[in-house]
């Protein structure tokens, strides 16, 4: 059996950057989620999330088609079942990025196959800095951003690694570091 590496960090904490490079240097299988959210400015459906309304994602919980899902702030995202499985079951390791909600419900149903990694921000102050430059967001929405990174941050606890994201290329080091070791795991 595979596993699943889960990494999860505030918006803005640079993990879509750090999922292309890992994806890029590792032989991981990355899951595409499904949100309700509209994409952004370069977003492509089917590669970075499967765009789907909320009537469908409603319908995909009410028939278990989910490994987990979760509302993040105002929006639905989930983790196709399928593909999770799928690819388990032959051997392969997958990577999912998706909330602390997902992450703990991953734990609990694959209690032994999951490996839970947070990506922290050096600071909350860089954090809100990195929002504000990405020009994705207005200021309301960088202030939730900000407001849901510190609840977010109070459940490391439940995670199995944190990993400090001071440099692109020394976190994602960290990461294939741990992704080496859990493939040593007795
Ligand atoms: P964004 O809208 O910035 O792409 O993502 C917002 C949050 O949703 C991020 O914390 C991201 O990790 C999380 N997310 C993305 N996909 C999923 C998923 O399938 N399940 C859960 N629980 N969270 C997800």
């Amino acid at each position: 059996m595979g596993k699943i590496f889960v990494i999860s960090s505030p918006s803005g904490g640079g993990k879509t950057t750090i999922k292309n490079h890992l994806l890029r240097q590792s032989s991981l299988l990355y899951s595409v989620s499904c949100t309700t959210r509209l994409p952004r400015q370069g977003e492509k459906d089917k590669r970075d999330y499967f765009f789907i309304s909320q009537k469908s994602f409603k319908q995909k919980i009410k028939d278990n088609e989910f490994a987990e899902w979760a509302k993040v702030l105002a929006n639905y995202y989930g983790t196709p079942r399928y593909f999770l499985e799928k690819w388990l079951k032959r051997g392969k390791n997958i990577l999912l990025e998706i909330d602390v909600k997902g992450a703990k419900q991953i734990k609990k149903e694959y209690k032994k196959q999951s490996v839970l990694i947070f990506i922290s921000p050096p600071s909350l102050q860089e954090l809100g800095q990195r929002l504000k430059n990405r020009k994705t967001e207005g200021d309301e929405e960088i202030c939730q951003r900000l407001k849901l990174a510190e609840k977010e941050m109070q459940e490391i606890k439940r995670y199995d690694y944190l990993v400090f994201n001071k440099s692109l290329r020394l976190c994602v080091e960290d990461i294939k570091t741990i992704i080496k070791a859990e493939g040593c795991r007795i």
